[in-house]
């Protein structure tokens, strides 16, 4: 019994020993099918860790490229401000006071200067400063002359240096860090197309900013800018000189004139005066020869010989034209200084014409020269002296009947011109060469022509009549063509 129940109990014990085994096995394959779980998450977790590491640093990155992107539109705003500004100073000296701390602020700098290169002292010269002391900038001019060649360099090439673009190891990195003291710097040539070329420099020592080339874009385009207000500034400069010397100069010439003006008019003054003494001195003596002549000729004092009769016809004769020649001479002084004033009153012009025909008309007919006026009934009335423009009509129509040759014409006609009543006195007569046409109108002048030298004449009706029109207020000139007549015209205000 005892032996069955230890049977029993073996194989009870080796079933039970079995059983733990099996469940031993199948529990040692769930732990490593656990095991492999375990090791997929871990895999899993790793790499959404990566993922994550990754995704903290593109955010980074973009942060980073977003900040550059607000400094590059603030850098760009300032730039824009400032090159409003630069662009409409037209003064050296101003150019520099507009950069001011806030703009360079927004830039991403403190620290700037500005050095042009001045010629005649062989040496960079400094400009404009913003953020340094009097000392560092003694410090900075002694470097800046030391290194000269360094930047004369950076001029020559035209293109601009900055931290972002040298690299940290460089030696010229280093020095123009240590020169300007600053962290990071841009340095920009200013290059105007005229006169002395310069440098712009910009820096920092802020750790928390870092350069980009695009700062040294930007702070180039400012150094740009500079160059082209610089330009500007210059070339105003020069045109404002070159406008100063020409009004000293017509300053200069005016009052040279207006002295030579004075003393013409002195003289002038002094002539009529003089013309106007002797005029007056000759009329007396003149008008007791003609008198006595014209006594002698009709014969009051006795008979006389034809012989003496020929010479006293002469004498009255050569006393009329000495006459008619002192009272031309003595009207154009008395015109001339204002003794004479002309009485303004509306005229009718055909009514004036008339009466002179009326006087030259036994002339005109020996001659045989065809008068005709085209003046139209509704006449323009002109605001006149009728007894000087009488005097006009006579000198200008006697004038057309002297110099044209028998059957020639003569025709008056008139118009309306530019608020001004027009008179041409045209005839077809011989005409008036072009050099002579302003001469004519100056006193004792007289055309050298065949004409001429037969008939007698003065020189002074023209002037006479320029006298009367001008005093008027109105204007004459000729139009002629030698050998094919002239027109005589004036202008004379409307009544
Ligand atoms: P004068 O007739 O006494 O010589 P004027 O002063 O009237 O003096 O004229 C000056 C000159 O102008 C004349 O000598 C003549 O040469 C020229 N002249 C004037 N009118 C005419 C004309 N209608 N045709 C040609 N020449 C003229």
């Amino acid at each position: 019994m005892a032996e069955v129940l230890i049977n029993i109990l073996g194989i009870a014990t080796i079933i039970t020993i079995f059983s733990l085994v099996i469940v031993m096995v199948f529990k040692m394959d769930r732990i490593k099918q656990l095991e492999m779980t375990i090791a997929n998450l871990q895999k899993s977790l790793d790499e959404m860790d990566e993922q994550a590491k990754l995704i903290v640093r593109t955010d980074m990155e973009l942060n980073k490229i977003q900040e550059e992107l607000d400094k590059k539109i603030t850098g760009l705003y300032a730039l824009q401000r400032l090159s409003r500004t630069i662009s409409t100073t037209l003064e050296e000296n101003q150019i520099f006071k507009t950069i001011e701390p806030d703009y360079l602020e927004e830039l991403g700098f403190e620290k700037a200067c500005i050095f042009l290169w001045d010629d005649i002292a062989g040496k960079f010269s400094l400009k404009m400063d913003i953020g340094y002391f009097e000392e560092e900038l003694k410090v900075i001019q002694e470097a800046v002359d030391g290194d000269k060649n360094i930047y004369l360099d950076l001029i020559h090439n035209e293109r601009a240096m900055s931290s972002a673009t040298l690299p940290k190891s460089t030696m010229l990195r280093e020095k123009i860090s240590q020169e300007f003291k600053v962290r990071d710097f841009v340095i920009a040539p200013i290059i105007p197309k005229e006169g002395n070329k310069g440098l712009f420099f910009v820096g920092t020592l802020n750790l928390d900013i870092s350069l980009t080339e695009g700062d040294e874009e930007l702070i180039t385009i400012f150094g740009n800018q500079i160059g082209q207000a610089l330009e500007n500034a210059r070339l105003f400069e020069k045109t404002w000189r070159a406008q100063q010397e020409l009004e000293n100069k017509v300053e200069e010439r005016t009052r040279d004139l207006q002295m030579a003006l004075n003393e013409v008019k002195i003289i002038s003054r002094r002539k009529t005066d003089f013309i106007s003494a002797v005029s007056h001195e000759l009329r007396t003596p003149l008008t007791s020869i003609k008198g006595y002549a014209s006594i002698l000729l009709a014969g009051k004092l006795g008979d006389i010989p034809e012989e003496v009769r020929l010479r006293l016809d002469k004498i009255n004769r050569h006393s009329d034209e000495l006459t008619h020649l002192v009272n031309d001479l003595l009207d154009i002084s008395r015109i001339e200084s204002g003794k004479i004033t002309m009485k303004l009153e509306p005229q009718d012009i055909r009514n004036t014409l008339a009466s002179v025909i009326d006087l030259l008309g036994v002339q005109l007919k020996e001659r045989q020269i065809e008068f005709s006026s085209n003046i139209p009934d509704n006449a323009f009335m002109v605001l006149a002296d009728a007894t000087q423009i009488n005097r006009v009509f006579i000198n200008l129509i006697g004038n057309a009947l002297k110099f044209t040759p028998p059957n020639g014409k003569i025709i008056v006609n008139s118009r309306k011109n530019d608020g001004q009543i027009q008179i041409d006195v045209t005839d077809t007569g011989c005409g008036i060469p072009e050099e002579a046409q302003d001469a004519i109108f100056e006193e004792f002048y007289r055309v050298d022509n065949l004409i001429n030298q037969q008939v007698k004449g003065t020189g002074l009706g023209l002037s006479l009549v320029k006298h009367i029109i001008e005093a008027h207020g109105g204007r004459i000139w000729v139009t002629s063509k030698f050998n094919s007549g002239a027109t005589f015209s004036f202008a004379l205000p409307c009544a």
